[in-house]
């Protein structure tokens, strides 16, 4: 976030001011001019977009079109739903690419349009006073308060959970055979026997990406048909023979050995048969519920939580709108909340001309010179981060064995990544950072799992071993033992607690 507090110098024209009581319901001429409340306080930031999927960067595009600075707050999962998609066939003239390098493309647009964005949870909102109050969360774990005169909510939605035992919790096994993301985890899934529970386009995409990798895969539906649209990917998946489509099966239980999945309990809710699945992996792809939980009394939120609308994208508040998953139960599609993202963008810049906005920005960082930009646009991207020379790649089993070796009884961090997985990419500049700081005194490897340098089997061997079954997942290792293994992305912060603990 400190890029963001010492980002660009912007001249505004600047009258009277305060801050005031908004409601929902008043008219956009109830409210002072920008100019004037900026003269009170010339930090309020004219747009925030909270989100950093397709809908969150596309519409920070058309904003700095618009000489309009903004900045986008990207949570813990960034890129969005759309980088959970290995193979995306109809984003507008692309005939086939990874979801993940949709993501950096259009991050790579906003940064060299002059934006930014920042890792930053929404933990509060009020909207009930103009401008409105935002409080976020840093990577570090500090919280910010950042006033704007609009925003765009453009948060997606978390996928649902079973609700059964052994999914989640304590003891249950989410990161130990249970996930939601193929694409992120499905490569330690080789030549394995996997179930995905659920029968809407999502499943469908699941099953399609794991039938490329696994032994079997089952898909579970509760009813006896299924709800996707893509019916090319279900007649291909239906005549694959390592596919099977178990119709009006739900799963009432997964269990393991303690350490890993093992089997799930299934029950033919028709016959009533209960039955036990022998699987490694359990994908889940049973919808999505709306992030607003924060945006409740804010602004109006239909019966599943979904921001309602009133004018295009504005929200039941002026000056607060929405975009993408978070305010569509029907479509869900990439290209309809892109489009979503430029419509509130747009309506967003009438608002502040309305309201007597002028942004009268200084050249600092959205002076059209490509080139530097687009060395530094590629600096952000933490891809590029592979190669360097401070967290070096784990390339065969016999590398790991003498790598443990030379670091002695130093502490030994291990990156199992994933190339086309978000959080993977988000954690590996904080990754290279602490390996730069901790340098000589904590040695940091990174371990990707579609890597073609390792045999196969020592590959399914050393998974096993260690009991990576997501990505990210990170290794401590102490005198040749793993000593601590954290699944999941973390800020900086927890990573160096953790760090600071074992070394
Ligand atoms: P959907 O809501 O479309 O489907 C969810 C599926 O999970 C349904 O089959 C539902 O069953 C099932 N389900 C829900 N709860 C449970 C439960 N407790 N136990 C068992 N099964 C359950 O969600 P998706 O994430 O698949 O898709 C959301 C939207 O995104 C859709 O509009 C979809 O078209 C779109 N999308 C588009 C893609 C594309 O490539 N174009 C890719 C992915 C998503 P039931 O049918 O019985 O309700």
């Amino acid at each position: 976030m400190k890029r963001y507090f010492f980002r660009t110098i912007f001249l505004f024209t600047v009258m009277l001011g305060g801050c005031f009581e908004h409601k929902g319901c008043c008219d956009h001429h109830d409210l002072p001019s920008a100019a004037t409340v900026l003269k009170q306080d010339a930090s309020i930031e004219p747009v925030v977009i909270v989100g950093g999927g397709v809908a969150g960067l596309t519409a920070a595009n058309y904003l700095l079109q618009a000489n309009i600075p903004c900045i986008v707050f990207e949570g813990p999962k960034p890129g969005g739903a759309l980088a959970q998609s290995d193979s995306v066939r109809n984003w507008p003239g692309v005939f086939n690419a990874p979801g993940v390098e949709i993501m950096r493309t259009l991050k790579d647009q906003v940064v060299l349009n002059g934006g930014v964005v920042e890792a930053g949870m929404l933990t509060a909102i009020d909207s009930k006073q103009w401008p409105f109050m935002l409080t976020l969360r840093d990577e570090a774990g500090s919280t910010h308060i950042i006033k704007t005169f609009s925003c765009i909510i453009a948060m997606g939605t978390e996928p649902n959970y079973l609700g059964i035992p052994g999914e989640t919790g304590k003891d249950g096994y989410w990161g130990r055979g249970v996930t939601n993301c193929a694409v992120c985890d499905g490569a330690l899934f080789k030549n394995k026997v996997v179930a995905v529970v659920g029968g809407g386009d999502s499943a469908m995409l699941e099953a399609t990406y794991l039938a490329g990798l696994a032994k079997k895969v089952y898909v579970l539906m509760r009813r006896d048909v299924t709800r996707a649209n893509d019916v090319r990917k279900i007649n291909t998946l239906k005549a694959m023979s390592k596919v099977t489509f178990m119709y009006n099966t739900e799963v009432t239980a997964v269990r393991g050995n303690g350490e890993v999945v093992a089997d799930i309990e299934i029950i033919n809710n028709k016959t009533k048969a209960v039955s036990k699945l022998s699987v490694d992996g359990l994908f889940l792809a049973i919808g999505s519920t709306p992030n607003t939980k924060l945006l409740q009394g804010q602004c109006d939120l239909d019966k599943a939580g979904y921001i309602c609308l009133t004018t295009g994208q504005e929200s039941s508040v002026r000056g607060l709108f929405a975009a993408g998953d978070v305010c569509d139960p029907n479509t869900k599609q990439a290209v309809t909340a892109s489009a979503m993202g430029c419509s509130a963008a747009l309506q967003a810049k009438t608002f502040l001309e309305d309201r007597g906005y002028q942004s009268n920005q200084t050249t600092v960082d959205v002076e059209p010179v490509i080139v530097a930009e687009t060395k530094a646009s590629v600096v952000v991207r933490s891809k590029d981060k592979h190669d360097d020379t401070w967290v070096p790649k784990i390339t065969s089993l016999d590398h790991a064995r003498e790598l443990i070796e030379n670091v002695g009884n130093k502490l030994m961090v291990v990156d199992v990544y994933g190339d086309f997985c978000m959080p993977c990419q988000k954690m590996m500049p904080i990754v290279d950072e602490l390996a730069q700081y901790y340098d000589h005194k904590v040695c940091f490897t990174k371990l990707d799992i579609a890597s073609s340098t390792f045999d196969v089997n020592e590959f399914s061997q050393l998974v096993k071993t260690e009991r990576i079954m997501q990505v990210p997942t990170f290794l401590f290792i102490k005198n040749g033992k793993v000593v601590q293994r954290s699944l999941g992305s973390m800020s900086k912060g927890e990573f160096a607690k953790l760090i600071e603990q074992y070394k």
